[in-house]
């Protein structure tokens, strides 16, 4: 026996390996399994250059727990080590870097934010383990096999070892408080979370399945026997790791089910696949998703070599993005990092870019093999879509070649065509073109009525994230206004400056507006005349447009700062042409009154504003009519 210890200043080490990465442990797991992967594909590569002799064999990784004890065992057959490479890659190399490792993870000010905890190694068993061993025999014939323990102090000792296969053999004894990783279902999971797409296949313990004997008991019932059937874990093959001309629809389809079991089918995908100058491969799914309440971040998830890392992929992929599902796999992802060094990455910043040009270019196709289909897909995606051009001008520009808008009667326009539609008949006296949009065809559907009786298209948004989005049309779009139909009167919506002459009297005119502003008897309610359209409403409740949608938008954040409580501003506007204007001039005072009042109360109703007690005082008042 040879014994040695290990070369530390910091006599610490295992107490800090254990009591640092608390939150952690369970990745001791994936860090054992990549290592035996890693000594796996090592020993495949000597084989490809005819360095290698002896057969391969069934190339794979082995886990086990013996409850009783207590340990956890991870066998690979793979390149295994000779006593100097134990010497020098245990003892000096990983030991070095694990402690180098702490050091830094003890220094970061995001401790929790390191993604995945990458760089750890061997010395991570640790921190579930107070004693570990391993056995291990090089693929070189000449290396005698050896014995390493240690029992999470500085000493160590290795010894000769009887072990006849290649490869190595860990085995930890598990410490009295991570007994739950004795537990078959907890480090079945693991597997599963950590290993589902490993390269070589991870079988663990054996599992007990009933078969069929084909024999007949005494009753003429198939006599059924228990028999243990190895389970393998992960698919060594995702479809990533293939070509795209390789794969049919099905496979994406069944690729997306073993992502996320139960889901509903994706609405299309997209296939990354760079070699330079990054290397990156992929499946981006775009969710169906049944309401947009559902939208949830982080269901990307993030590998790299096919050994799974993280779910948190915002610092890697803009954050539209992480609303889609997926997975990604890239080795040039610096995972031992914090997250403000990931963001200031290169790579990251080039594979952010990356993906934001797929994505639209995903898109783009879709449109132009097949708008129809496209538009039937357009509801699930717009404020996907959305979202991206608010926050990615490199996605804004793409998506201009794509995005529709959605009309009242379900008909879409890209942006060139529905400023030709509009073109003609929705311009105002100052040249600029008004778009108009109603945000709840029910709600506003007077206001909707009179903007199709003057020939208007109207817009149907009715998305939280439209404000802001109508807010970014009007920056990028010269001489465009946007106005939801309820912001003024009819003919202020898209003032003509073909005004039509009052047939009130000026005094008259000033008459009546005293009289509204009397019966509303609220200052924040401004009253106006004007000399609307015969037919038009005799009275209209308006709503600002640039204050309704700063309000919107402070809702969901974002508005402009303190205007988060800002009140509605109304407007009342009266049509002095409207023949009830003259009939209240005509009449007596007390009779002047209950008109005003009742022809506020419908235009409340009509703006959906009546509500309560005053809806009931309407309501008891109509009834005294009939
Ligand atoms: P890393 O894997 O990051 O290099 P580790 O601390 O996990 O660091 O391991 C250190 C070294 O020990 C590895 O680089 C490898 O050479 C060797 N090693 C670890 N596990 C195995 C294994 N299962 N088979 C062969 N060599 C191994």
């Amino acid at each position: 026996m040879k014994k040695g210890h290990l070369n530390v200043d910091t006599k610490d080490i295992f107490p800090i390996i254990k009591k640092f990465l608390y939150t952690d442990h369970e990745i001791f797991l994936r860090e054992l399994i990549s290592n035996a992967t890693d000594a796996i594909k090592k020993l495949e590569v000597i084989a490809s250059k005819g360095d290698y002799d002896g057969e391969l064999g069934k190339l794979q990784i082995d886990v086990k727990v013996d409850k009783k004890k207590k340990t956890l065992t991870v066998s690979d057959n793979g390149i295994g080590m000779t006593e100097n490479e134990v010497e020098q890659y245990i003892n000096q190399i990983a030991f070095s870097s694990a402690e180098e490792f702490i050091k830094k993870y003890e220094s970061s000010d995001d401790k929790n934010l390191i993604i995945g905890h990458f760089g750890l190694g061997f010395y991570s068993s640790f921190m579930v383990a107070d004693k570990v061993e391993f056995q291990t025999k090089s693929y070189d014939k000449n290396a005698p096999a050896v014995k390493w323990e240690c029992e999470g102090s500085v000493d160590y000792s290795t010894t000769v070892s009887k072990k006849k296969g290649r490869g190595t053999t860990i085995t930890l004894h598990i410490a009295e408080d991570s007994e739950e990783f004795l537990e078959e279902n907890r480090i079945l999971d693991l597997l599963k979370k950590y290993c589902q797409f490993m390269p070589y296949k991870i079988i663990f313990g054996k599992e007990k399945i009933s078969q069929k004997t084909g024999v007949k008991d005494k009753e003429g019932k198939e006599i059924e026997k228990e028999v243990e059937k190895a389970r393998v874990i992960n698919n060594t093959d995702p479809i990533w790791t293939r070509q795209p001309q390789d794969l049919k629809d099905e496979d994406y389809l069944s690729h997306y089910e073993e992502l996320y079991p139960y889901s509903q089918a994706p609405l299309f995908w997209i296939h990354l696949n760079v070699d330079y100058p990054f290397n990156l491969t992929g499946i981006l799914y775009f969710p169906k998703v049944a309401t947009h309440m559902e939208l949830q971040k982080n269901k990307i998830k993030l590998f790299s070599n096919q050994v799974y890392v993280t779910d948190s992929v915002e610092e890697i992929v803009p954050e539209f993005l992480t609303l889609l599902h997926g997975a990604i796999d890239s080795p040039d992802i610096p995972l031992n990092v914090s997250r403000s060094a990931l963001q200031a990455d290169g790579n990251v910043k080039k594979i952010s870019s990356y993906i934001i040009r797929k994505v639209a270019d995903k898109l783009h196709d879709l449109f132009k093999k097949d708008r129809k289909g496209f538009e039937e897909k357009w509801k699930d995606i717009d404020v996907f879509v959305k979202y991206g051009m608010l926050t990615e001008d490199k996605f804004y520009e793409k998506s201009t070649n794509f995005f529709l808008l959605q009309d009242v009667d379900d008909k879409f326009f890209t942006f060139e065509e529905y400023k030709k539609l509009v073109k003609v008949n929705q311009e105002n006296k100052d040249k600029d073109i008004v778009w108009l949009y109603t945000s709840d065809k029910e709600e506003q559907y007077t206001y909707l009525e009179a903007a199709k009786k003057r020939g208007y298209n109207v817009l149907y948004m009715n998305e939280v994230i439209d404000s802001h989005f109508l807010n970014l049309i009007e920056q990028k779009f010269e001489k465009t206004r946007i106005k939801r139909i309820d912001a003024g009167a009819i003919d202020e919506l898209i003032e003509k400056g073909d005004k039509k002459e009052s047939v009130l009297s000026k005094e008259n005119n000033e008459a009546i507006v005293e009289l509204f502003k009397t019966v509303v008897g609220d200052d924040k309610i401004i009253v106006k005349a004007e000399a609307l359209s015969p037919d038009d409403a005799p009275v209209v409740i308006t709503e600002d447009e640039f204050m309704r949608r700063m309000s919107d938008m402070s809702k969901i954040g974002g508005g402009m700062p303190g205007m988060g409580s800002m009140p509605s501003m109304y407007n009342l506007i009266v049509n002095t042409n409207h023949s009830l204007a003259k009939k209240i001039i005509d009449s007596k005072k007390a009779e002047q009154k209950k008109i005003a009042g009742h022809l506020i109360d419908l235009a409340r109703l009509s703006k959906n504003i009546l509500k309560g007690k005053e809806l009931n005082d309407f309501i008891d008042r109509s009834l005294k009519f009939i």
